[in-house]
């Protein structure tokens, strides 16, 4: 059986030794008889599973003792809304960047509970960078500062956070959290759906400063307040424990191969070398301004669109698959993210070189 080069924004590839040690794993996770997916969340197994995991996870990203790692479900979308029904009650208003299509879901969700001010802007660029941090107009009422660290489908990402004094950062980080060495404690709350850079699909992880916790608004649910899960350790409810366990397991890899910071030298060479593909061939190109282009998502037209097709067919037959660009977007979309070996990156430049060659 050969595993494909798999480019997909979400869900998206998981390490090889990963999806082994699951197997192996699969029927009787280390002599207790059972799969990981049919113990009970409190018991003394799952318990240490989860224990286990998320000291990884603190380890990693270096987070701060006055944080919580929350491990929960809804995706990054619930917590569009989760983030104002817990923090926007304090003075009703909220500054948002709109950087993209994550932004502006962010946005509206947001505006459902308050005031939304747009404090910065790249719409009218496309949404092809990140706006320079001296342009941004902050409000003081804000209770906090939401951005979009690395918009998945634009492939534009953040170099630095802007200067918000004390009003706290919350970053979407999705598609970009793991994939280098960041400060946790610029942050106020960092969240992130699992199955981009994490594990599988159905685990959502907020990484939030102990203080945002506990200003949840009356009506909010039970179960959209951060106060629940931060009592109950996650395990107010049954979590999706299978990808608990599994995001574990990357997270250990993650350790073996060195960290985030060995991670961020890979990432960065790996996207280096295919945007100099893009820009030193012109039958493709990509649209971000340089300074802004994503490490993990790279977006890129052909000269002719008319060719899309014939390009995504003989990819497929290359074992390069699902390159094809968002449908707000259109062209190409390579997703590199942690599990993307360089093998994955050189296959796909060589392929379209190969394919410009043909067709140029
Ligand atoms: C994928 C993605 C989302 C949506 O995540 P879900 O877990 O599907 O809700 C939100 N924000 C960003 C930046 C994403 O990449």
């Amino acid at each position: 059986m050969a595993r494909v080069f798999n480019f997909s924004a979400g869900p998206a590839m998981l390490p090889t030794e990963v999806m082994e040690q699951a197997q192996q794993e699969m029927l009787d996770w280390r002599g207790s008889g059972m799969s990981v997916m049919e113990m009970s969340h409190r018991g003394k197994e799952f318990m240490e599973i989860a224990a286990t995991a998320e000291q990884d996870l603190r380890d990693l990203l270096n987070i701060p003792e006055s944080y919580k790692v929350l491990f929960l479900q809804g995706g990054a979308s619930s917590q569009f809304a989760m983030v104002p029904l817990n923090l926007m009650g304090k003075t009703g208003h909220a500054d948002y960047a709109n950087t993209g299509s994550w932004s502006k879901k962010a946005i509206a969700e947001g505006k459902r509970y308050g005031e939304v001010h747009i404090c910065a802007s790249s719409e009218a660029d496309g949404f092809n960078s990140v706006p320079d941090f001296s342009s941004w107009n902050l409000s003081d009422q804000a209770a906090y500062v939401h951005i979009t660290p690395n918009e998945t489908i634009g492939g534009v990402e953040y170099q630095g956070l802007p200067d918000t004094g004390d009003i706290p950062i919350v970053a979407d980080m999705s598609s970009t959290i793991l994939s280098r060495p960041i400060d946790v404690s610029q942050y106020g709350i960092i969240y992130a759906g699992a199955q981009k850079n994490i594990g599988p699909a159905g685990l959502t992880i907020v990484i939030i400063r102990d203080d945002l916790i506990g200003s949840a608004i009356a009506e909010c649910p039970a179960m959209f307040n951060y106060t629940t899960h931060a009592d109950a350790d996650s395990m107010a409810n049954t979590p999706p424990t299978y990808s608990w366990y599994l995001a574990g397991l990357v997270f250990k890899w993650l350790k073996d191969k060195g960290g985030l910071a060995a991670m961020a030298e890979i990432n960065q060479r790996k996207a280096e070398k295919l945007y100099t593909a893009i820009e030193t061939n012109e039958f493709y190109s990509n649209p971000v301004k340089v300074e802004n282009r994503s490490w993990m998502n790279v977006p890129f037209i052909l000269k002719d669109s008319e060719l899309d097709t014939e390009f995504l067919t003989g990819a497929k037959e290359a074992n390069l698959v699902t390159l094809k660009g968002h449908r707000s977007v259109g062209g190409m979309r390579a997703s590199i993210y942690n599990a993307m070996p360089e093998q994955g990156v050189d296959a796909l430049i060589d392929y379209m070189n190969a394919f410009s060659a043909k067709h140029g």
